[in-house]
């Protein structure tokens, strides 16, 4: 007789930041990631637990992922959830604020550039940003009018050339700014990166996702703390 496996869970990711500080928390609860996608070429990657496979797909698609149920559960920054949700609602849970790859959303302008005064005079701003929709209603709620173009990277070179007067973009520390004379006129959002889970793998998956999301939720508290 065929011996019955258990169903293998499939984890999205993108490499980078997100995937540093995945694998210490993976590690927290005994899995460790045997291959990584900066010296691999693989784009699943296998991990200690014979249940459990990695997705190496880029950031902005791991939503998408999840979504159609190619992945059951991924690791996505709250900036890109944003985004994907505007645009694509229904199919996601967001179970589980994972605490890692912690950032903002800002808006930033040339050193030069007075910000303040031109939203003062109600001047119509061209901002570059890849968040269109986080954009849209950022200017929206404070009341400015604006042209939004989107970039998909790069952003902090549109207003080095004229391409636009602000940009609405993810910072950490803030160096990149720095390194091309930008300062930070207006924080916009917290971002983090959270679980998130295919709404029918959760369904019909329940005995064996649940035990991952839970193995998540105890590994993210070291984070909280
Ligand atoms: P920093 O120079 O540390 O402020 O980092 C800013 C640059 O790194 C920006 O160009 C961002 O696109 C990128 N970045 C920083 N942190 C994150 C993050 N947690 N998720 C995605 N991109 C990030």
């Amino acid at each position: 007789m065929n011996k019955i496996t258990e169903p293998v869970i499939t984890l999205a990711l993108s490499k980078g930041r997100i995937f540093d500080d995945t694998v210490p928390l993976l590690a927290e609860v005994g899995i460790q990631v045997t291959e990584s996608p900066d010296t691999s070429r693989k784009l699943i990657l296998p991990t200690s637990d014979p249940h459990l496979r990695l997705l190496v797909v880029r950031a902005s698609d791991v939503p998408t992922y999840v979504q159609y149920g190619a992945a059951d559960i991924g690791i996505a920054g709250k900036d890109v959830l944003y985004e994907h949700v505007k645009e694509h609602p229904g199919g996601l849970y967001q179970p589980i604020d994972l605490d890692i790859a912690k950032c903002h959303l800002a808006v930033a302008v040339r050193k030069d550039f007075d910000y303040e005064a031109a939203v003062k005079q109600g001047a119509r701003l061209r901002v570059a940003t890849k968040y269109v929709n986080v954009a849209r209603e950022h200017f929206a709620n404070k009341g400015v009018y604006v042209d939004i173009i989107k970039l998909y990277g790069s952003m902090e070179l549109a207003p080095l050339v004229g391409l636009a007067d602000a940009i609405l973009d993810v910072v950490s520390t803030g160096s990149t700014l720095r390194a091309n004379d930008l300062v930070e006129v207006e924080y916009v959002k917290a971002v983090s990166s959270r679980l998130i889970v295919n709404q029918a793998s959760l369904k019909t998956r329940t005995q064996y996702l649940q035990p991952f999301i839970d193995a998540f939720a105890k590994a993210s508290q070291g984070n909280k703390a």
